[in-house]
């Protein structure tokens, strides 16, 4: 298992871990792009949004990262998300995630 956010959902590398449950796991992105930059992932390995299916556990991730953004205070202001699929979409980790991005006003497009 060569995978680094499986081994943070495994607690075998360390992250600033702010909201799990037994099937996902939401930490601080390493490389913050807002004041409040947290990815949510499913426990289970899925390379992305391309691989994903009935029993990823979309919903869950879903209302997950709506959760964490209740709890990072950014839900009344407004916030993003942001799910980056494959090479030309930005992907640079191949384990589906959910970036919540928050705590500033944001542009549109996207780079
Ligand atoms: P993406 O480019 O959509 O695949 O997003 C990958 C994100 O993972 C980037 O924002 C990175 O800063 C972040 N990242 C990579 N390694 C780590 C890590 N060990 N802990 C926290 N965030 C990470």
């Amino acid at each position: 298992m060569s995978c680094i956010f499986c081994k943070i959902a495994s607690k075998e590398v360390p992250s600033d871990i702010v909201y799990e449950t037994d099937t996902v796991v939401a930490f601080r992105d390493l490389n913050p792009q807002a004041p409040v930059h947290i990815l949510v992932i499913p426990r289970k390995h899925v390379s992305g949004i391309h691989e994903a299916d009935g029993g990823t556990g979309l919903e869950e991730l879903m209302l997950s990262a709506a959760e964490v953004a209740r709890r990072e205070e950014i839900e009344d202001a407004g916030y993003r998300l942001v799910i980056n699929c494959g090479r030309q979409g930005g992907q640079t980790v191949d384990h589906l995630h959910v970036h919540v991005l928050g705590g500033r006003a944001m542009s549109w497009p996207p780079g």
